[in-house]
């Protein structure tokens, strides 16, 4: 069988902010249709990578280094270009409009579908509704008014609506707890289905790996190990390093 051209490609990526390097080197590939999770400690650059694949570093951060997205190099392309042509990043801050509901959270999810003059933008409101029916239940409450979990579920809701071809999840399961966070990934890994690719970022080895086709470990700006989740699942260094203390699986 042919081999696919991998989703995104990336390649010798450097990332400094000013005379820090906070990410150095990486070279990482997502296929099509795979779940691919970059775990790692606090300030490992996790967030720094998604940000500068995105082209959302802050001012004071500058990238080095090859990104190829569905065959096109997108490193000197501005967000805006990025995210039309299917990239999204749901970033760990979950930006999410308070005052407004979470219906309209969604719709708006689907505004560039709909200044393109796709008449049929609101098209994944149903399947996002499947998915979360959560979110159905309460689709005319206030966004600030949800829980941590339901407010994770509205983000990765809402960036669904752009029919994402990658789908970068920044720590979706920051601050929440054991079951919810089970729920969320049980979500992640059914989008599978939908064959979108996913980049996700964690700080929970176990729940990322234990949902992914292939891993990579990053420390200090620099990955140290990468492999198939499975493996890396049980490799000793990960197990001691990431997955050692946690007894109970989520
Ligand atoms: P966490 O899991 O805590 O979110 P992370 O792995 O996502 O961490 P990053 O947020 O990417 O790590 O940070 C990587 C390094 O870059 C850190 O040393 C951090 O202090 C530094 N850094 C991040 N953003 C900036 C910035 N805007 N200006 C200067 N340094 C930054």
């Amino acid at each position: 069988m042919q081999k696919s051209v991998p989703i995104l490609q990336v390649d010798g990526l450097s990332v400094r902010y000013g005379k820090v390097e906070a990410l150095h080197s990486a070279t990482l590939t997502v296929g099509a249709g795979q779940i691919v999770s970059v775990i790692g400690p606090n300030g490992a650059g996790k967030s720094t990578l998604l940000n500068a694949i995105m082209g959302a570093l802050p001012q004071t951060g500058s990238s080095n280094g090859v990104i190829r997205y569905l065959d096109e190099d997108v490193a000197a392309l501005p967000i805006e270009r990025r995210v039309s042509r299917g990239m999204c990043l749901v970033p760990e801050r979950r930006e999410l409009f308070a005052s407004m509901s979470v219906e309209d959270n969604l719709v708006l999810g689907a505004y560039r579908r709909k200044r393109a003059g796709e008449r049929s933008f609101l098209d994944q409101l149903e399947p996002v509704f499947r998915l979360f029916p959560r979110l159905k239940e309460r689709r005319r409450q206030a966004a600030g008014t949800l829980s941590g979990g339901e407010r994770q579920m509205l983000a990765v809701g809402r960036a669904l609506m752009a029919k994402p071809k990658l789908l970068m999840l920044d720590e979706p399961s920051l601050g929440l707890a054991p079951l919810i966070v089970k729920e969320i990934f049980h979500i992640v890994s059914a989008l599978r289905e939908t064959g979108v690719a996913i980049l996700l970022i964690e700080q929970n080895a176990r729940a990322a790996l234990q949902i992914s086709d292939f891993g990579y470990v990053l420390e200090t700006g620099e990955f140290a190990l990468k492999g198939p989740a499975q493996d890396l699942q049980h490799n000793p260094q990960v197990i001691e390093t990431y997955l050692g203390l946690v007894k109970k699986a989520v």
